[in-house]
């Protein structure tokens, strides 16, 4: 996959040159390119901003800059065929999901804008879209400084699902998000520490109980943490076993999603 990143502070992604995601670039899997907006201005102070017009407090990304830069991107794709995808971070963007990681990985080419000040002139994204495949992206309901750290979370999401980069690919089906629900508690040697001891089912060596009780805990965990989540949660063609860990939860089964009965205090599980 390649992945163009074009930010005013490209040592901001610095840490993409790190673990995971800096082996898999070493490896050849990732072929990652930074680039610095102001490279592509042509007055003498690099200017990338300018106010708002309509008055208003901040500034605002000037539109010629992030063309150049842009187009250069959309140009730098050998051999691909199609729209790269522009991911342009932004609290006003889409939620940014596993789900959407999935896609993303599946693309040849990603390409991220990352904003400052009060964001890019809107023209960009509306002309943006005779080259790239635009989507701007929310990393969450709150509000950054600028795109790098969204950027820093995307790839790193997206790039650990290309195959070859976490070294054993079944620790990606297990994980928080992949089916909808958490992922259970997990606990590693000693047996006890602190007068804690690890839950005695993970030591009994029956791997059925084992993967019951991890499968109680992800609904546990997922009703007490992200009542949300469960309440969307695909549970028609649930075995039996599963069905009864949702009603000891105080869930029922309604139109194949969990609803929470009505006055049942939650199962410590
Ligand atoms: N004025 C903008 C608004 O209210 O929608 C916020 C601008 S913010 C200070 C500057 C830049 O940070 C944005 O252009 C975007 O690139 C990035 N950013 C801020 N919050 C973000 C979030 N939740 N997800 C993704 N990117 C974000």
């Amino acid at each position: 996959m390649r992945i163009d990143v074009v930010s005013i502070f490209p040592e901001y992604l610095a840490p993409l040159e790190l673990s995971l995601i800096g082996k898999a670039r070493q490896d050849g899997i990732l072929d990652l390119h930074v680039h610095d907006l102001r490279s592509f201005t042509t007055d003498r102070h690099r200017t990338v901003d300018d106010t708002p017009y309509g008055g208003g407090a901040g500034m605002v990304m000037k539109p010629e800059p992030w063309s150049q830069a842009l187009a250069a991107v959309a140009e730098a794709r050998p051999g691909h065929r199609g729209k790269p995808v522009l991911i342009v971070p932004s609290p006003a963007g889409e939620r940014f999901t596993q789900a959407l990681a999935h896609e993303l990985a599946g693309e040849e080419h990603l390409a991220f804008a990352c904003g400052r000040y009060e964001g890019i002139d809107e023209r960009v994204i509306e002309w943006a879209g005779e080259h790239f495949d635009v989507r701007p992206v929310s990393l969450g309901d709150y509000v950054l400084n600028g795109g790098e750290v969204a950027v820093l979370a995307m790839v790193e999401a997206v790039g650990r699902l290309l195959p070859g980069v976490v070294g054993n690919p079944e620790s990606l089906v297990e994980e928080s998000h992949s089916d909808g629900l958490l992922e259970y508690p997990v606990y590693t040697k000693p047996a006890v520490w602190r007068d804690r001891e690890v839950p005695a089912v993970l030591l009994s060596g029956n791997h059925g109980k084992i993967a019951q009780w991890r499968r109680h805990e992800q609904f546990r965990r997922t009703s007490e943490r992200r009542p949300d989540l469960l309440e969307a949660f695909d549970a028609g063609k649930l075995p039996r076993a599963d069905r009864s860990a949702l009603q000891e939860l105080g869930y029922d089964i309604v139109d194949g999603r969990p609803v929470r009965r009505p006055g049942k205090a939650e199962s410590a599980g």
